[in-house]
């Protein structure tokens, strides 16, 4: 996990699993309810064995105009090829710091 000096919180980790919409409206602390954002429960494996779980956060325009859905496995090189391409264009970075500050605020339950 990459590193960021935030203005808020100093030198600090980054997510690099938040849509793009949404990190910005973390940066502008702009709230929205809880309900429009949606995760996605992504688990990988490796061998049969499961290797992480892992969540992405997605404003839940960007989760329905992209056909998103709420659980992935990914269990070969193709899976996650598959989900690279459809996500990666849509994912910014977001301080740790900022992003629980702001799902706090709004009362979301996350999971990372
Ligand atoms: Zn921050």
């Amino acid at each position: 996990m990459g590193l960021m000096n935030c203005e808020i919180h100093g030198e600090i980790g980054v997510i690099p699993y938040v849509s793009k919409d949404l990190c910005q409206l973390i940066l502008n602390k702009e709230k929205i309810s809880p309900s429009k954002i949606k995760s996605i429960h992504v688990t990988f494996y490796d061998d049969g064995e499961v290797l992480l779980d892992r969540y992405y956060f997605f404003s839940i325009d960007l989760f329905n105009r992209l056909l998103l859905k709420e659980y992935y496995e990914i269990i070969s090189d193709e899976d996650e090829s598959i989900f690279t391409k459809l996500t990666r264009e849509h994912l910014g970075v977001v301080c740790v710091g900022c992003f629980k500050d702001y799902m706090n605020n709004i009362g979301y339950k996350y999971k990372l």
